[in-house]
């Protein structure tokens, strides 16, 4: 947020900016923002062709992406429900849990949460050193697959994560630069369901950057999570945002024009042809699915103790 000695008028209503968006080439008052905001989420929703009346799970981490999300889905009068799964990080989860259920208490909205431990038996600094996988596509695939798992059994049609411009572009640019063309068909911010056992996943602050969002909490006096999450350092994704961060600084609006170009063209992804995990029944292209086989290795070393 901002000096508004340093700041213009806002370009909507001339009343002085609290907020200046060099990539939009703008400045707004916080009332003229608020409207940007939803109008950028709106936008974005016209990608997703949601029922008006689609239960839509929010998944929620606590920090101020999906915390957002949110907030907007609800005050665009969706029907929502917060879905928050407890990794047991110390102090990361603990504040996690604390920002979800202040956020849901003071606006009397439904949420669930749910144990790692319970679902799976272990919190997740807990599978550190068991696993062959790097912790962050560990924690991906697990909170992919309860997220999904828990939606169905929860009847949602939908599930809202907090994506932002600033994740997706980095996501693009991670995906384009190492060829990977199967994620590359399927980049898109809406996947509509392709199996009974499969809820759609949509991306609604896709047009919202790090610096949107941060700005809408704040107007809201919403209170994320503080800090990132410990168990993330070194992640790959870190270094192609720095990348487009760079490209950002010199040349305001080329996350967007990267995301949207691709995007103009990209045609919504065909319908996956999903086979069923012969363990648990989850959807997988595989014939035992990724955290059955996660549980299967770690009963194996409990039994080798
Ligand atoms: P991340 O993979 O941590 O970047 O998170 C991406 C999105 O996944 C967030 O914006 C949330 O929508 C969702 N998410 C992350 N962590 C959790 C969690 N512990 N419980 C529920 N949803 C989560
Ligand atoms: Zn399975």
């Amino acid at each position: 947020m901002v000096h508004k000695a340093n700041y213009p008028k806002c370009k909507r209503c001339k009343k002085p900016a609290i907020v200046a968006l060099p990539s939009h080439n703008t400045a707004f008052c916080a009332g003229c923002f608020d409207l940007f905001f939803l109008n950028g989420v709106k936008r974005a929703l016209k990608f997703m062709a949601l029922p008006a009346d689609a239960l839509i799970g929010i998944a929620v981490s606590g920090g101020k992406d999906s915390l957002a999300t949110w907030d907007v889905l609800s005050r665009l009068g969706h029907k929502v429900m917060g879905i928050h799964i407890n990794l047991g990080i110390p102090d990361f989860s603990k504040d996690s849990i604390r920002a979800v259920t202040e956020f849901a208490g003071t606006r009397g909205l439904e949420y669930r949460i749910y144990n790692l431990k319970d679902l799976i038996g272990y919190d997740l600094p807990q599978l550190k050193g068991k696993t062959r996988y790097n912790m962050c596509a560990l924690c991906g695939m697990i909170k992919r697959y309860y997220i999904n798992r828990l939606a169905v059994e929860n009847h949602f049609k939908f599930i809202a994560t907090g994506h932002n411009l600033d994740d997706e572009a980095a996501r693009l640019l991670g995906n384009i630069l190492r060829h990977k063309r199967r994620y590359i068909e399927k980049f898109y911010p809406c996947l509509l369901s392709s199996h009974p056992r499969q809820a759609g996943r949509i991306k609604p602050l896709f047009r919202m950057d790090e610096h949107e969002i941060r700005t809408y909490v704040k107007i809201h006096g919403i209170v994320p999570a503080k800090g990132g999450c410990p168990m993330n350092k070194g992640a790959t994704s870190h270094y192609y945002k720095e990348a487009m961060d760079l490209l950002e600084k010199r040349m305001p609006g080329s996350k967007r024009d990267f995301l949207y170009g691709f995007l103009k063209e990209q045609q919504p992804p065909q319908p996956a042809s999903y086979r069923e995990c012969s363990s648990c029944g989850e959807p997988t292209f595989q014939e035992v699915c990724g955290v059955c086989r996660l549980k299967a290795s770690l009963h194996q070393e409990q039994k080798e103790k």
